[in-house]
């Protein structure tokens, strides 16, 4: 597995941005970290990961003492919103308590996360409760039947149970994800666009985008942001470009005549954003990953586990993120392999 290398140079670096946080060699300030709690799910969408999937052993993945530890060092280093991710978020033991100690870092602004929804109507009110704000929820389809086929085996039912008991617990504005699979729902993006007419939600496009064994799927089946926007005002008329977007959310927002919520496009693929990219992510073993679209990682778990100091880690992570690559390979034909989108978590 390709791993980020520390250049001789890289202690001056540290020493020099500790005092100003995470900042990459592009002068990018990195504040926002992903965190993928699991590599397991209760689904197996067909673009994320095959049916037959082999998880990775519990004692692969950071333990809650040691996520605690990285969760307060990254906050310490500048990180001021947290998304948790996975697999799936809410299938991870002890998540309430792990939003409890989270929420209360000083420095943390927003704490937020993307599940698939099926089991917040248990968890959205402990986890409000325990500090989280918002939650984006996945839902690629209005059609149960083929909500069943893209998650191979989903409840469609259970998620808007979910998105409602969200709504219930004020983890709101909800952000609805709906990834554009061709063949699989590009025939109702305007049915999903609809539902912003009545619901303050933003439905977001998402380009599919390919990793590892699932490559050639999402790459036979993208659907452009463009091609979608088309494919909604047909359906709905012109869609109007909201005033005073700042360039941080990578979801562009417009909104329908009339309506109460708005969507918005992620076009990873045809436009990428990553000049404005302010993240790092987070693996559920304790790697901390550079770019989405990128193999090169820096391994945090296997020093922490041998012993090394808070401090001497804390400037290792420093060193790593200045070397965050300015962007994805994509066009050059360079296709992350050492993970598939499950085991990073978007
Ligand atoms: N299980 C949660 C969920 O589905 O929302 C969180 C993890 S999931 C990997 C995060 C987001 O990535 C979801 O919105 C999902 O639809 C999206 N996703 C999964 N595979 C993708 C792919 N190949 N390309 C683009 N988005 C993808
Ligand atoms: Fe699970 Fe989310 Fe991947 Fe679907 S997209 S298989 S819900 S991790």
């Amino acid at each position: 597995m390709p791993s980020v290398h520390l250049t001789t140079h890289v202690p001056d670096i540290a020493t020099e941005t500790e005092a100003s946080g995470l900042v990459d060699r592009f002068g990018r300030r990195l504040n926002y970290l992903r965190i993928s709690l699991t590599d397991v799910c209760n689904l197996r969408c067909v673009y994320c990961m095959p049916e037959k999937m082999t998880f990775r052993p519990r004692r692969e993945l950071m333990s809650d003492e040691e996520l605690r530890l990285i969760v307060r060092m990254m906050v310490e280093l500048g990180i001021t919103k947290i998304r948790l991710t996975g697999g799936e978020p809410t299938v991870r033991p002890n998540l309430v308590g792990l939003v409890r100690y989270m929420a209360q870092q000083e420095g943390l602004q927003d704490l937020v996360m993307t599940t698939n929804g099926i089991l917040l109507p248990q968890l959205a009110e402990p986890l409000a409760r325990a500090g989280l704000k918002r939650v984006n929820i996945s839902v690629d389809t209005l059609n149960p039947h083929k909500f069943r086929q893209i998650t191979r085996w989903g409840d469609l039912d259970a998620v808007w149970a979910g998105v409602e008991a969200a709504e219930a617990a004020g983890l709101r504005p909800i952000k609805i994800n709906a990834v554009v699979t061709r063949g699989f729902n590009d025939d109702e993006v305007a049915d999903l666009a609809r539902l912003t007419l009545e619901r303050e939600w933003q439905v977001r496009f998402i380009e599919l985008m390919p990793f590892g064994s699932e490559a050639e799927f999402a790459q036979s089946a993208v659907v452009t942001s463009e091609e979608t926007r088309r494919l909604i005002e047909a359906k709905l008329g012109p869609l109007q470009e909201m005033p005073g977007y700042d360039g941080r959310d990578p979801a562009r927002p417009y909104r329908l005549p009339g309506a109460r919520g708005t969507v918005g496009f992620i076009s990873t693929i045809s436009e990428p954003f990553c000049s404005a990219c302010n993240r790092l992510r987070l693996t559920a073993d304790g790697k901390l990953r550079l770019c989405l679209l990128r193999d090169g990682e820096f391994d945090l778990l296997t020093p922490l586990r041998a012993g090394v100091g808070y401090d001497e880690l804390k400037q290792q992570v420093l060193a790593a993120a200045y070397e965050k690559p300015w962007g994805h390979g994509l066009p050059d034909g360079a296709i992350p392999t050492n993970r598939i989108m499950s085991q990073i978590g978007g």
